[in-house]
Order: C-alpha cells, then structure tokens, then sequence
C-alpha cells in the first residue's frame, strides 16, 4: 500500500525567514549556469519586476537593508548585464515580526514556493524535467517524513512525482510550476536574441578570467525591461 502523504501545514516556526539558506553553491564572481553569472549571494531571490515594491516595503519599515542583483547575463556586445534575479541583503528578513510575516500579502514568490523548491539542476540547466529535493530547513519536513518515504516509492515517475507534490502543496507547488515555466520562456527569449545577434553572451568555459573588473564599468538593465511581454503567468 502506498504511504499516505501528509499535507503540508506551516508550523509557523519563522525557521525559513530568520535563516536564509544560500540559494545555490556558486560563489559570487562565478557562473551559476553555463550564461547567467553570480554577482552576490542569494539569500531570498527576487524576480527584477518585485524589486520596486519590496523596497518600498523596506522602506516603511526602515530596515536599512539592500536589495542587490544576484544573478545576470553579461552582455559583453552591449557592455551590460542583464539582471534576472535580485536578493535581500543579509541572512534574515526584516519582515518576521512574532513569527509572522508582515508582508504575507506582498510577499516575494520565493516566499510563495517554500518549502516546494525544484532542486537547483532543474532551475538552472534543465527545463524539461521537474526535480524536487526536500527542504530541511523548515520545521514540517523536518517532523514529517511521509514526502521522502512516497517518493522512494515512486522513484523517476515523474507524473507521480508531480502528483505528489501538488497534493502536498498546493498552491506552492503551483507557483513552482509558474516559475519552471517561466524559466523556459526567458531562456528562449536569451536565445532568440543571441540568435539575432543583439546580445552577445559570456559564457562558463571562455577565456573570462578578467571578468569581474571587466564588468565594473558595465550598466546594468533588467531582463523584463527588455521585454515588457515575459510573463510569470496567473
Ligand atoms: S517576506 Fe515574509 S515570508 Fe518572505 S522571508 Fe520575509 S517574513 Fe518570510
Ligand atoms: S520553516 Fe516551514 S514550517 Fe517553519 S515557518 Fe517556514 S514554511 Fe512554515
């Protein structure tokens, strides 16, 4: 008989917001997939379009804290880099106040997708196949272990998979889906303009030791500002 899977419940233990984990394992001044690279560590990861309104949330609450980008193609034909992702500075978030989110309406949709996050590999390098790894960072799948044992029993099925998790999770698991798909549109509009030779891109493997005090003097602009129709989805 299969193990029933329990359906996720948020303990409110705040662990996921006072701790930040790294969001991967590159090291700032290197590249995370073969064409985005790493300018600062991410903590909590926000798409470039959430930038704006998360600050002025920051600066209501005047938390002193930056939101920095976190991870960019280098457009070495435009002297640029294109900003993909953002971070919140720092390894906790301004925003837990009694072990509850401030923002819960406003919040980011990294916030959204926890503790139901695609394994790095699957963000980063492969879109076709959704991989899952479990967070131990949170409290429930720390005390619950129905998830890891179903999956053991499913293995590579991944319409079980999917299924499994969307039971879990819901919502959260939907915003994952969101955001794999998402990941697949931007990466074909990258393509399509390094196809037409409007960009060219740096990338893993070439010679591009000097990169970091290459790119000092670079301008940056976001990936949604150069296409206004990238579109996370409903
Ligand atoms: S925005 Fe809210 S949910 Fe997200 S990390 Fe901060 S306190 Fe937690
Ligand atoms: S770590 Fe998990 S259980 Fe704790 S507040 Fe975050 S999502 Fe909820």
């Amino acid at each position: 008989m299969p193990t029933p899977v329990k359906k996720f419940t948020c303990l409110r233990c705040g662990a996921c917001c006072r701790t930040f984990q790294s969001e991967n394992s590159a090291k700032p001044g290197s590249f995370v997939s073969p064409i985005t690279y790493l300018l600062n560590e991410q903590h909590l990861s926000l798409y470039d379009w959430e930038v704006k309104g998360f600050r002025e949330e920051l600066a209501k609450i005047n938390a002193g804290r930056k939101v920095l980008p976190s991870v960019a193609f280098i457009d070495l034909k435009n002297k640029r880099l294109i900003a993909v992702n953002y971070t919140l500075d720092g390894e906790n978030c301004p925003f837990l106040k009694d072990n509850m989110c401030i923002i819960y309406n406003k919040r980011p949709i990294a916030c959204r997708q926890f503790p139901c996050v695609p394994s790095q590999a699957d963000v980063l390098f492969n879109y076709r196949t959704f991989h899952y790894n479990i967070n131990d960072l949170c409290g429930f799948e720390r005390i619950d272990n129905t998830l890891r044992k179903r999956l053991e029993e499913i293995k590579d099925d991944e319409k079980a998979i999917k299924k499994v998790l969307e039971e879990r999770y819901g919502e959260a698991y939907h915003y994952n889906v969101r955001a794999h798909r998402f990941n697949k549109v931007l990466s074909r509009f990258i393509n399509e303009l390094e196809q037409k030779g409007e960009v060219k891109l740096a990338r893993r493997g070439d010679n591009l030791k000097d990169i970091p005090s290459k790119i000092k003097g670079f301008g940056i602009v976001n990936v949604s500002d150069l296409n206004k129709d990238l579109f996370f989805g409903e």
